[in-house]
């Protein structure tokens, strides 16, 4: 039986995958927060507290290439490049040994934050909804399948704006590594095909302006460009 709606059904989320016509249907966004330790320490956090997750909308993911309007509501639009994971399966309580088997593929992201207002509601003990999970917060490149390039667990990551590099650092510095944040998150939910995990960001974040040209990669990964509107 076809499924019908009282408004026309919505469209499905997807980030292209390299060298493939079809794409990868987007179901969650997670995130990680403070996962390098540099990083940490250039925001003034408490180094000893574990990394945590939080989440941005399906819809929210954009292409590679794609202009990101400058968001509304705040003075300081900050840029973070991170590893995103692409998981074919899922499941609760994965045992970090057997993550990487749910895996597809990975890609390069940045986590756009409106760093302001991050701040703000941090200080004030409310959701971080208002700084980080918002229209185009999601930039992501084309996703490389695990069974062409592995798991990568080391190599650059670094993102640079008009030409100039800002963040530099390696996947080998996270604090928790892919199969770890992949089993800790499926203590909180239930994994599933279709989710990406962005795994947090290496130190040197910073303002954007509009007109800004950002450029950034992972070595045997891939490269993302995004122009701010
Ligand atoms: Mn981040």
């Amino acid at each position: 039986m076809t499924a019908s709606y009282v408004i026309p059904a919505l469209t499905q989320p997807s980030i292209p995958v390299a060298g493939e016509s079809k794409s990868f249907p987007v179901r969650r966004i997670w995130c990680v927060g403070r996962n390098y330790l540099e990083h940490i320490r250039e925001m003034g956090n408490d180094e000893r507290q574990p990394p945590f997750f939080f989440a941005k909308h399906a819809d929210m993911v954009t292409g590679d290439g794609a202009t990101i309007p400058y968001p509304s509501l705040t003075k300081d639009f900050q840029y973070e490049v991170e590893l995103v994971v692409a998981l074919k399966s899922g499941g609760a309580h994965i045992d970090p040994a057997k993550a990487l088997d749910h895996v597809y593929g990975y890609g390069v992201g940045i986590d756009m934050t409106r760093r302001d207002l991050q701040i703000a509601s941090r200080k004030k003990e409310q959701p971080w909804e208002i700084g980080k999970s918002f229209d185009f917060s999601a930039p992501c490149g084309a996703l490389r399948p695990a069974a062409e390039i592995g798991h990568p667990a080391k190599g650059k990551i670094w993102l640079s704006v008009n030409g100039t590099e800002k963040q530099k650092g390696d996947l080998s510095e996270m604090i928790w590594n892919v199969p770890e944040i992949i089993g800790k998150l499926s203590l909180q939910v239930s994994l599933g095909a279709g989710d990406i995990i962005m795994t947090g960001t290496p130190a040197g974040v910073g303002p954007l302006q509009p007109g800004d040209k950002i450029e950034c990669g992972i070595d045997g990964i891939g490269t993302l460009k995004a122009v701010i509107g």
